[in-house]
């Protein structure tokens, strides 16, 4: 039996977070004034362990999780990744593993390494073709054709079919995106455009900013009409759309214009090992304090039963002027 929360909403997803620091300064998750040198990022000790992530993960497994996703910060930054990998691809139970990067550290190499690990998909941000808006966004100047290169080496190993996430930032990189959608039409690859959003108090977000997904369908649809397809699960958070001549699918992920709370079925682990049941959360529980305590297993699928059983979260449906200025945790601690 699935956990439920106070919405009826199943426990499904996971999202582990391996580590709260990150080669690029996107200046909408990680503005390089904030994160700067004197950022005070975790200490190696205050990471959670490969052991304890991959325990954790079987208390999730046995508590109705179906889905682990990899996140960060970059995850690739987190030495040996792939040795986790195979830790959390022999848990009993778990149909789907998965990892989200910037593709900045995935050569060929990496990515053929990570599929024999037992990874089975990867999702690569991308958030323009044009390499100085990369650059900017990136904010590091990382140039795009390493990226690109990553999509080809990822595509090469079998970590298909692959997903290329897009954040869409008016007057940012809003002109990249029928680029994008042309670039991967027949590449089988899945481009998702993915409205920007208020996480954390440090991205400065604005509505005026956000391009509705609305509007990106309607760009893209006036170059390669589009027709809508139905959602391959319960709690997808992406929009389908079809290309009608048959030329491949993409995502709109409508948070902030069309939120999904209804069907949000996801937990989170931060870097830290805490627990948070939103990604817009204030705080979360302290899952690691109790595994360095010595606590068995039960006691700690206890703590996220309760924890599960108590969520009521759902703010973007109630995202207002007021909800913009509670506090709230950083994208790169909680994982993206
Ligand atoms: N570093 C990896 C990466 O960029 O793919 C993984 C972590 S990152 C936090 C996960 C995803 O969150 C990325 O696709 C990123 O673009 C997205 N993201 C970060 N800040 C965002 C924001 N303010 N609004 C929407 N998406 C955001
Ligand atoms: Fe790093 Fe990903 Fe955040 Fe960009 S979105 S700063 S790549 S964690
Ligand atoms: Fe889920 Fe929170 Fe996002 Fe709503 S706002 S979809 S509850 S993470």
């Amino acid at each position: 039996m699935p956990l439920f929360d106070k919405l009826r909403r199943p426990l499904r997803d996971l999202r582990i977070s391996v580590t709260d620091r990150c080669n690029f300064r996107c200046p909408y998750c990680m503005p390089k004034e904030i994160f700067g040198r004197e950022f005070a990022f975790l200490e190696r000790s205050e990471l959670l362990s490969f052991e304890e992530i991959a325990r954790l993960a079987a208390i999730f497994v046995r508590q109705g999780v179906k889905k682990i996703r990899l996140t960060g910060g970059e995850p690739l930054l987190r030495r040996n990744i792939e040795h986790l990998i195979a830790m959390l691809g022999s848990i009993d139970g778990l149909e789907d593993l998965a990892l989200t990067t910037n593709g900045s550290l995935l050569t060929a190499e990496r990515a053929r390494a990570l599929r024999a690990a037992g990874l089975r998909r990867i999702t690569i941000s991308l958030d323009s073709l044009d390499d100085a808006v990369f650059r900017s966004m990136n904010d590091v100047s990382f140039p795009v054709t390493r990226v690109l290169d990553a999509i080809d080496a990822a595509a090469a190993a079998g970590l298909t079919p692959l997903k290329i996430d897009m954040v869409v930032k008016r007057g940012v990189n809003d002109a990249s995106v029928v680029p994008m959608a042309a670039r991967f039409r027949w590449s089988g690859h899945i481009v998702r455009f993915i409205e920007y959003m208020d996480v954390g108090n440090t991205n400065a977000w604005r509505m005026e900013d956000v391009v509705a997904g609305r509007e990106i369908a309607e760009r893209i649809a006036a170059e390669w009409p589009l027709r809508t397809a139905e959602p391959t699960y319960f709690g997808e958070v992406a929009g389908r759309w079809t290309y009608e001549d048959g030329a491949g699918e993409i995502g709109i992920i409508t948070s902030v214009t069309q939120p999904f709370c209804g069907s949000c079925t996801r937990a989170r682990l931060s870097a830290a090992g805490e627990l948070y049941t939103c990604l817009f959360a204030g705080s979360g529980r302290d899952v690691r304090g109790l595994l360095r305590a010595g606590a068995d297993d039960e006691t700690v699928a206890a703590l996220i039963a309760s924890t599960w059983a108590d969520r009521g979260d759902r703010y973007s449906e109630i995202r207002s002027e007021a909800t913009l200025r509670l506090k709230k945790v950083e994208m790169s601690h909680i994982g993206g």
